[in-house]
């Protein structure tokens, strides 16, 4: 199996950090930043001989001839093969920087320019990439014995410190020692894999020090049977999804049986998020008005500077929920889809909120203000993501737009009104169900009928535009047979 790189952003203790260390740090980045620099300008103004462009329109840069332009060898035995000079010798104009450095800046640099990234033509340039990228032969990582009780940090990464360091006469290069905030996450993850390399960062908004580890990790188990076979002699179900508000999301699994079981109902909420989305936002509000006031008292840029820390500090809370409800999603779809032959299909909430536009019915301020707080498309995004990387094949797993599936009832599909908040009730069959199982339910019964009544040949992705053929679906031995009894 191919292995996939995955990057484990582990924070440096940069309030332990000597001030010597951190002009260290900075020294050693800073001056790597200025070779990647001039590698990017090499490689611009080289460019017709270095790059080429692959058939999806992406650029690669030729690293071999780009060592050609800047690198003498002086140390190959062979005198013929030697290259004595370059046209761009870097190692003029950076001394003490080994082979090895060189090498490394010259990758961070390919990468940026294939990005996308360009020298900038005035000086200074605006952003600087300021970070290093440190191969695994030359950085250490120890995680000291409990007995030796270091109270600043269990972890430690060394790397060999790039800058010169002279003692009696000669040069040599000291070992910089820098404390890691490990937490058991991170200790799991590292576990998984190999490290294959260490880049460090500074990052802007917050002024710290990051280690940006990149792991060659196994991608994840996958849930779903290889073989073809085997999966479509189990029998078929579709699962709905209502993304909601109050409840983050409802499920219901549609299967060939008429009624309903307990098993089958599922919704993913955790209580304990809105309890803390309800405090942020009540600090959040206190800070705005508080820095909203005309306050001469020279207070104001210490307020801004909080409000802003918080706000940064909601933004990851709210995304580390964010997955852990993905998380527990996918968990359920795994366990479905080791019974049943399951496609997945997700409402796409996007039209709701074109309904409750300012000025239309039944819509407060309040409700379009918690409409559009949570993010549906990075909801969708990532669920999407994580169900394809486990080898869930990505026509079962299916965006449909949401409109009018909670104004019908999910048994005879008569449109009903809903004076009642959190339930619908039909008053033809006398039929009550709660509401975003309604919306999950007709979402699950909307994607069937697109294929009993096909109108084209084609169903289209709402969140992605991908088209999916409808002879994926009718290869499935068990959703034919379904369709053609209904
Ligand atoms: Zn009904």
């Amino acid at each position: 199996m191919e292995k996939i790189v995955k990057t484990l952003k582990v924070r440096i203790k940069n309030e332990v950090l000597t001030r010597r260390k951190k002009e260290r740090l900075r020294r050693i980045t800073g001056r790597d930043t200025r070779i990647i620099e001039k590698y990017v300008k090499i490689i611009h103004h080289n460019r017709r001989r270095l790059c080429m462009k692959t058939k999806n329109g992406e650029i690669r840069v030729h690293k071999g001839k780009l060592d050609e332009l800047t690198l003498t060898t002086s140390r190959i035995k062979k005198v013929e093969e030697r290259r004595e000079t370059v046209p761009h010798d870097l190692k003029k104009m950076f001394r003490h920087c080994s082979h090895d450095e060189f090498q490394e800046c010259r990758d961070i640099a390919v990468q940026l320019y294939e990005q996308g990234y360009r020298p900038e033509a005035t000086r200074p340039p605006k952003k600087r990439p300021r970070r290093q990228l440190i191969n695994k032969k030359r950085f250490i990582l120890t995680n000291l014995p409990k007995e030796k009780n270091n109270s600043i940090s269990r972890w430690w990464v060394g790397i060999r410190d790039s800058l010169d360091t002279w003692k009696r006469k000669t040069r040599y290069h000291q070992r910089l020692w820098l404390p890691l905030e490990m937490s058991t996450f991170h200790q799991k993850e590292l576990k998984k894999g190999q490290i294959k390399s260490l880049e460090l960062r500074y990052k802007r908004s917050t002024r710290e020090w990051w280690v940006y580890f990149q792991l060659k990790v196994l991608p994840p188990p996958s849930f779903y049977p290889p073989e073809k076979e085997s999966s479509s002699s189990l029998p078929p179900a579709v699962l709905g999804i209502d993304l909601g508000i109050n409840i983050p999301a409802a499920g219901v699994l549609l299967t060939p049986k008429k009624k309903l079981t307990i098993k089958e109902i599922k919704f993913w909420h955790t209580k304990q998020w809105n309890r803390i989305n309800h405090r942020y936002k009540l600090k959040l509000s206190r800070l705005q008005r508080k820095a909203a006031l005309n306050d001469q008292s020279g207070k104001k840029h210490q307020i801004y500077r909080f409000l802003g820390l918080l706000r940064r500090r909601y933004r990851n809370v709210k995304r580390s929920y964010i997955h852990q409800f993905i998380n527990d999603v996918v968990r359920t779809i795994e366990s479905y889809a080791k019974v049943y032959d399951l496609f997945v299909v997700v409402g796409y909430p996007k039209n709701v909120r074109k309904d409750k536009e300012k000025g239309k019915e039944k819509s407060t301020r309040y409700f379009r203000r918690k409409l559009h707080q949570w993010n549906f498309s990075l909801v969708l995004g990532l669920l999407r993501r994580a169900l394809i990387l486990r080898g869930f094949e990505s026509h079962r797993i299916l965006t449909l737009d949401e409109r009018g599936t909670s104004s019908h009832c999910s048994r005879c599909g008569k449109e009903v009104s809903r004076p009642v908040r959190g339930l619908v009730h039909c008053p033809i069959c006398n039929y009550t169900f709660h509401s975003d199982l309604t919306g999950a339910r007709n979402i699950a019964r909307k994607f069937l009928s697109h294929l009993f009544r096909p109108r084209t040949t084609t169903i289209t992705d709402y969140f992605t535009g991908q088209k999916f053929s409808l002879t994926h679906y009718t290869v499935c031995r068990g959703l034919s047979h379904w369709l053609q009894s209904q």
